[in-house]
């Protein structure tokens, strides 16, 4: 089954805790803090495979997880960090965060690209070991790692794509122009996935067609079959547009153009206006007046046109000279750029808080918030001294007293109830 398009969840790893511990000894009786940090979540890693031409696999396995980092320990040991997981792609797929339609990266060539990264891990309490504070006991949490909802696209990186109706003759021709060995056969839609064939039109000069299974009309908008091999297309620098101008199964060659067109047009304008080559095939089937109809049509709107046998290896190298000719004036494959993230600095997205008041208690609201009072130590002093400082530096604190908190008010956070002190 060929599938070029799936939607699946990803997440980083998590970084490990940091260790809250105290060097201990026999007879030394209180050690300074030796709690190590926590290790570093895996990332999620795309990789190109060669091997691969669909997205197969994302339609039976959805969901990917790299390992957790993990936390640190006595004796300043640093837990270990979590492994990365590389998923395999299809050359030509595109990433994109399904949420915002961000594109996340292009994978058209051999470089890895990090996803998802693993979150940070957190720092023992050797970290919070100043001269006034000796017997820090807390820790930090790790970071979590990053996670995303994403819609991968298979968009194949070819130079031409061949567009026309079903049983037209385009994968005879890319079968007779280059090694692709497409199903061929006298009936429509036997195409059912593209296929790529390198065409070698002299020695060191080349480019890569695409066989892409021929559109019936109504498939920009998603009638019947077609329209999701519209994305092939998308980053062909030239059309060759196949019409079967023998008109054999009772159809008009300039109807049929137009049809196809219509098609193009409705799925993308930009697709539409690209370069296209118009090879009228199925000529052995034509009459003379019949090809000359046609070509002064296609001609009269400023279209190469090539009259082909495809099944006869008739005029096909004039195409294909002609082909090579324009990719030399054309841009190269479109790639897609990342986008950058949104302009909210992470660091302030996840530090977002609601202070609501219910009968004089200040209920604060933020979910970030919850991983730090977990590891707030509630009968050490330094600890909700920390704590305090997360609260003033996020902004918690002002918010509080712009509401018109007083000493001796109650503010609740996570159902942990604190008097509130000035
Ligand atoms: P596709 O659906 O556009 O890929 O068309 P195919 O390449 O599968 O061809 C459809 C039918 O047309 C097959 O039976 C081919 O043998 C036949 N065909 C292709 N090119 C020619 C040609 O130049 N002349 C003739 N007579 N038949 C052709
Ligand atoms: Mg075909």
């Amino acid at each position: 089954m060929f599938v070029d398009i799936a939607k699946i969840s990803i997440k980083a790893g998590d970084g490990g805790a940091g260790a809250v511990s105290f060097h201990r000894e026999k007879y030394v009786a209180a050690g300074g803090p030796d709690g190590g940090d926590g290790g570093k979540g895996g990332d999620i890693i795309f990789q190109v495979d060669t091997n691969l031409s669909t997205l197969l696999d994302f339609k039976y396995k959805k969901r990917y997880f790299a390992q957790n980092g993990e936390p640190g320990s006595k004796r300043r040991c640093t837990g270990k960090n979590g492994q990365d997981l590389v998923i395999k792609v299809p050359k030509g797929t595109l990433v994109t965060d399904a949420q915002t339609g961000r594109v996340i990266a292009d994978l058209s060539d051999d470089q890895p690209v990090v996803i998802a990264k693993g979150g940070r891990g957190g720092w023992g309490n050797t970290h919070f070991a100043t001269p006034t504070r000796q017997i820090p006991r807390f820790s930090k949490p790790g970071l979590p790692g990053q996670q995303y909802e994403l819609t991968l696209e298979l968009k194949l990186l070819a130079d031409v794509g061949l567009v026309g109706f079903p049983n037209v003759g385009k994968s005879t021709l890319i079968s007779v122009v280059s090694e692709a060995k497409p199903k061929i056969a006298n009936y429509h839609f036997t195409t059912l996935t593209p296929v790529l064939g390198m065409v070698r039109v002299e020695e060191g000069k080349s480019f890569v067609m695409a066989d892409i299974p021929g559109l019936i009309e109504g498939a920009s908008e998603g009638v019947g079959l077609g329209h999701e091999f519209l994305r092939h297309v998308d980053r062909c620098r030239l059309i060759v547009h196949v019409v079967d101008v023998s008109g054999i199964e009772g159809r008009d060659p300039i109807e049929d153009f137009e049809a196809i067109n219509r098609e193009l047009k409705n799925f993308s304008e930009e697709i539409y206006s690209r370069p296209q080559i118009v090879a009228a095939n199925k000529v052995d089937l034509a009459s003379e007046e019949q090809i000359a109809k046609f070509e002064e049509y296609i001609r009269e709107k400023g279209y190469e046109f090539y009259a082909i046998s495809a099944a006869a290896r008739k005029g096909v190298d004039e195409l294909i000279h002609a082909v090579a000719r324009q990719l030399d004036t054309l841009p190269p494959i479109k790639q897609y750029e990342p986008e950058a993230l949104p302009v909210v600095l992470p660091e302030q997205d996840n530090r977002k808080f609601s202070v609501t008041v219910e009968d004089g208690v200040y209920i604060v609201d933020a979910d970030w918030l919850g991983a730090i009072l977990s590891t707030v130590n509630m009968d050490d002093y330094e600890s909700l001294q920390y704590f305090q400082r997360v609260l003033r530096s996020s902004g918690i604190i002002d918010k509080l007293e712009e509401m018109g908190i007083n000493e001796g008010d109650t503010v609740s956070i996570f159902n942990l109830e604190f008097d509130y002190i000035r």
